[in-house]
């Protein structure tokens, strides 16, 4: 039996989550859950799974739940805001923390949860963006170990096992291209946020959505992948592979390329990501080959989505310039979500604060935090009229 406490139970990765588990009820417990305003969800949660904890950031939510079980005898203790997340992120019962809340948020409860010993699986790519250096520290010096959920690192982790890492020749991350593929500057000044949240393959947070449609997501996964799999930024490629049945590939010295193939469903990376080593019968369709017709190969445009350009830039400046791009992106995508400024303006943020801000070349988490709240703040008095 495995104790899993998940932060952001109530999202897209936190619902697939308890999927898988629900698929093996034998095999996992609940014992944490997080949510920010979502009270509904959270008391079908505490319903059907019994945690011993769960935590609501939003007042109102958590008031709600807390009432909630009060009225229903059930012991289920509910606990408010950040303190809730760092309970959840740390109690003695979980093995297991699954970060799969969104943004800079997951930063500190990721580092809770490593520095009491939890295995962490990791969703929350942007900690390790904004703070890959700590958090990949904290986990060696604690010996837990980060197992990704993301389903491109989920691939190239299965494909690394017995092997030696010194034999990479590079990684290629491959990336569905999002909803505008083929697009050119010109045809995506006037897109509206919905028109960015439809994405061709996956259905996901909204964040991650739009961050998919600019290619940041991949960005942010270059980085990702450079912290995880401790590979320099000029052995990371990316490949646009619309039918995202290669989750992501590497290419060893002796010019073998060993890919991870499955129909595109987070569940997959999730189960394997709770029980590594281990595998468990599939969760999701098994691929049918006679019935897939074609797989196909481009180069990015990266004149056209330039925030990947940005993001290698950052990876490669390292220090806090990482963190000034996510933190730039993540309120640019806020407003954005708001109708506050155009599509194209998310990249032009990100750019100019990543010119703007001071530069630390080997920044503390109180740097992070430091830089984290200038960036949002600036952008914010700035763009926010
Ligand atoms: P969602 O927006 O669907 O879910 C986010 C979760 O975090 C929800 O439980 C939400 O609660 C909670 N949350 C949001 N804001 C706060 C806050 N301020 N304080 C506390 N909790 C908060 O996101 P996704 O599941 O799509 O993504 C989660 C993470 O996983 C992201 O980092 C993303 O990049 C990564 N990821 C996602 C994939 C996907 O397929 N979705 C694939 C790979 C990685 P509430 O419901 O109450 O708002
Ligand atoms: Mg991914």
């Amino acid at each position: 039996m495995k104790s899993i406490s998940i932060l952001g139970a109530t999202g897209s990765i936190g619902t697939q989550t308890l999927e898988v588990m629900r698929s093996n009820s034998e095999k996992y417990t609940l014992i944490g859950a997080s949510a920010n305003s979502n009270y509904n969800k959270m008391i079908d949660i505490i319903n059907e799974f019994k945690p011993k904890f769960v935590a609501l950031m939003d007042d109102l939510a958590y008031h709600k739940v807390k009432t909630y079980c009060k009225d229903n005898n059930l012991n289920t203790e509910v606990i408010h805001g950040l303190e809730g997340l760092n309970t959840i992120a740390s109690c003695d019962e979980a093995d297991i923390v699954v970060t799969s809340v969104v943004g800079m948020i997951g930063l500190i409860p990721t580092l809770m949860a490593i520095n009491s010993g939890k295995d962490i699986a990791l969703a929350n790519k942007e900690t390790l963006v904004a703070a890959g250096d700590i958090v990949m520290d904290a986990a060696r010096k604690n010996k837990v170990r980060i197992l990704p959920v993301d389903s491109e690192h989920g691939a190239i982790f299965q494909c690394i096992q017995g092997n030696d890492k010194n034999n990479i020749e590079k990684i290629l991350l491959t990336a569905s291209g999002g909803p505008f593929r083929g697009k050119k500057r010109n045809e995506l000044v006037n897109i509206m946020p919905h028109d960015a949240l439809k994405h061709p393959k996956w259905n996901m947070g909204k964040k991650i959505s739009i961050d998919s449609s600019t290619l940041m997501n991949k960005g942010l996964e270059v980085i990702e992948a450079h912290w995880l799999f401790e590979v320099s930024y000029d052995k990371i490629e990316v490949v646009i592979h619309p039918q995202s049945i290669i989750h992501s590939m590497v290419e060893y010295n002796d010019g073998s390329v060993i890919a991870q193939l499955a129909n595109p469903d987070m569940k997959l990376p999730i189960q394997y990501a709770l029980n590594y080593p281990e595998r468990f019968n599939a969760v999701i369709p098994r691929l049918d080959f006679y019935k897939l017709n074609l797989l196909t190969f481009e180069k990015p445009d990266t004149e056209t989505f330039r925030c990947l350009k940005l993001a290698y830039e950052a990876g490669k400046t390292g220090g806090n310039m990482p963190t000034i791009m996510n933190s730039a992106n993540e309120i640019a995508v806020n407003l954005f979500l708001e109708n506050r400024i155009k599509y194209l303006e998310i990249e032009k943020i990100i750019e100019e604060c990543m010119n703007k801000f001071e530069y630390i070349r080997t920044p503390t988490i109180d740097d992070i935090i430091y830089t984290d709240k200038n960036v949002k703040k600036y952008v914010k008095n700035k763009y926010c009229k």
